[in-house]
């Protein structure tokens, strides 16, 4: 849901835009995280790997939810590359 009120005028910068950005960056984030913690574990060989290979696909499916958001907002707002 999302009530933000599309009153960004011409190329000013989108906050909004900002915001979903950030939101996207801190997912990919803690994948890549959680990918360098499987890796750290697997040379330990300490390593549940059903456990890891589930919590990567939940981050991955967390990540894929703000990447459409982003998107789905530049793409009805058309203030992609404005700021
Ligand atoms: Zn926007």
């Amino acid at each position: 849901m999302d009530s933000a009120p599309p009153r960004t005028e011409g190329a000013e910068r989108c906050l909004e835009r900002e915001r979903l950005l950030r939101e996207w960056t801190r997912c990919g984030r803690r994948l890549a995280k959680l990918l360098d913690e499987h890796l750290a574990a697997v040379k330990r060989r300490k390593t549940n790997f059903t456990e890891f290979q589930e919590q990567i696909r939940l981050a991955r499916t967390a990540e894929v939810e703000p990447c459409r958001k982003y998107y789905g907002h530049v793409n009805t707002h058309g203030c992609a590359f404005n700021g």
